[in-house]
């Protein structure tokens, strides 16, 4: 249990927030705020792993057609 801080009431740890102080609604809200933000991330996160992936495996292809030439010779 935590205890607010404004209001006096004791909560659940899980809420994070006073449910007094900080309502469902607004916390649903900031919940949804919370949750495109990552999403924006990972999107970047997906784009760099596309931008340095792609080369990656280019280079990594190089290296075994590299090898495989060295292999036979
Ligand atoms: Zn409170």
């Amino acid at each position: 249990m935590k205890h607010c801080d404004k209001c006096g009431t004791f909560y659940n740890d899980a809420l994070g927030q006073c449910p007094k102080c900080f309502p469902a609604a607004e916390m649903l809200e900031s919940a949804e705020d919370s949750a495109q933000k990552p999403t924006r991330q990972t999107l970047k996160k997906q784009w760099i792993a596309i931008l340095v992936g792609i080369p990656a495996m280019i280079l990594l292809y190089y290296i075994i057609i590299g090898l495989l030439k060295l292999v036979a010779s």
